[in-house]
């Protein structure tokens, strides 16, 4: 088994390259969705969260306030870091979990984790390679307003509270140019998973476990 790790800012193109990359094969772990999963109604992990943040943070049906708790954090490290602290773990032994009944069903699975906080929440990158969706901010700005129905002041507040693009470069072992037209974006990925293929058939011992 083979992983990676899949990272961009908003808006940048991750999920239309992670698309691609299930149908050339991949195995597609999403961090947001174990992320929801970890805060599911009647989870510890919620309970603790409740417990530390109120119960002005839970919905009548009993989920998770995101805008409620958002709110709390947002700003506050300390608080913030309270947070992580309850969530991050369930989210590590989540993955782990999927990750462990990847390994099970095909050995040579090739793992495609796709983390858009990746370069904000750890600076342990325990991956075959890391690739970034890769778009100037303003060309995600634009999108985000067209295609999310965002304001151009949210769209800007969302990018500027992420990594900056420099950030994510920085750590990049692939960078896919995502402000070229799709065709050529998807070529790339193409292209490189081919690469990637070829590199695990070598070295079929690999086993990177990204969490
Ligand atoms: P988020 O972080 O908000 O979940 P994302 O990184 O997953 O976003 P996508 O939803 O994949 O981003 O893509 C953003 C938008 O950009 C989509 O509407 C997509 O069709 C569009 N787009 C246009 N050109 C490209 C390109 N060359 N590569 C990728 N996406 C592109």
């Amino acid at each position: 088994m083979v992983t990676i790790a899949l990272t961009g800012g908003i808006g940048s193109g991750k999920t239309t390259i992670a698309k691609r990359l299930e149908e050339l094969g991949g195995v597609i772990l999403d961090a947001d969705v174990f992320a929801r999963e970890a805060v599911a109604i009647g989870s510890p992990a919620l309970r603790q969260i409740e417990a530390r943040f109120g119960h002005g943070v839970i919905l009548d049906d009993g989920a998770l306030d995101r805008p409620a708790l958002g709110a709390l954090v947002f700003g506050d490290d300390e608080a913030r870091g309270v947070l992580n602290d309850i969530v991050h773990p369930e989210v590590r032994r989540l993955t782990g979990e999927r990750l462990e009944e990847v390994l099970r069903d095909d050995p040579a699975a090739l793992v495609v984790h796709v983390i858009p906080l990746l370069v904000e929440s750890t600076s342990n990158y325990d991956y075959e390679e890391i690739w970034v969706a890769d778009a100037p901010a303003a060309v995600r700005e634009e999108r985000l307003v067209e295609s999310r129905g965002m304001s151009l002041a949210e769209a800007r507040a969302r990018i500027a509270s992420q990594a900056s693009d420099e950030e994510r470069r920085k750590i990049a072992d692939v960078l896919i140019d995502t402000s070229a037209p799709l065709d050529q974006t998807l070529e790339q990925v193409d292209e490189e998973w081919r690469r990637l293929a070829a590199v695990a058939l070598r070295a079929p011992e690999t086993q990177t476990y990204g969490v």
